[in-house]
């Protein structure tokens, strides 16, 4: 979704508040969501205003993902989200055009517009890009895949661990070798 600039009124635009929640981007286009197989937005909020042509976008998203699990390949449904603030200044003002615009607020995205308008996906997609989990676990615990007989160690107890490490006893065997 295309706002214009010029259709932001003094007061700022609440996007969805305004057009519907329907038209929240509830798939982002073009977005590789990785390592997620799926991602879509299940909440969004978002409030443009325009101060001397640079515009302010406040806003939050809440996201829904599905990834397999790091260690045992079991899918995993992932949950995430956040408040943003993004501050955009006109690409003509930008490296290149004016001056750098100086902000060191914390917790601010600075980048750069058209000029003419915001497109509201990108805004969301640059939003959920800085969120996506570099690591997906079904459960904080997850035992994995055993590399030796393949079996999922969540649901079955296979006895290759046993086998291929040393436990307590090898190690007194050892003990009891070496002073003899
Ligand atoms: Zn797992
Ligand atoms: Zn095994």
């Amino acid at each position: 979704m295309y706002i214009r600039v010029s259709e932001i009124p003094g007061g700022g635009l609440d996007v969805f508040a305004s057009r519907g929640q329907t038209s929240i981007p509830r798939i982002l286009e073009g977005m590789d969501p990785a390592p997620l197989t799926k991602c879509r937005l299940t909440d969004a909020d978002l409030v443009l205003t325009v101060e001397s042509g640079e515009v302010w976008a406040e806003g939050s998203f809440a996201a829904e993902g599905e990834a397999p699990c790091d260690r045992c390949s079991e899918p995993v449904v992932v949950r995430f989200g956040k408040a943003f603030r993004s501050f955009l200044s006109p690409a003509s003002r930008g490296p290149g055009g004016g001056g750098p615009v100086e902000l060191h607020e914390e917790d601010l995205d600075v980048g750069y517009y058209d000029g003419t308008g915001i497109e509201v996906d990108d805004i969301f997609w640059e939003q959920v890009a800085l969120e996506l989990p570099v690591k997906v676990a079904c459960s904080e615990g997850c035992r994995g895949i055993c590399p030796k007989c393949g079996a999922n160690r969540n649901r079955e107890a296979c006895s290759c661990e046993a086998a291929g490490t040393p436990g307590p006893f090898d190690v007194l065997k050892n003990l009891k070798g070496k002073k003899e």
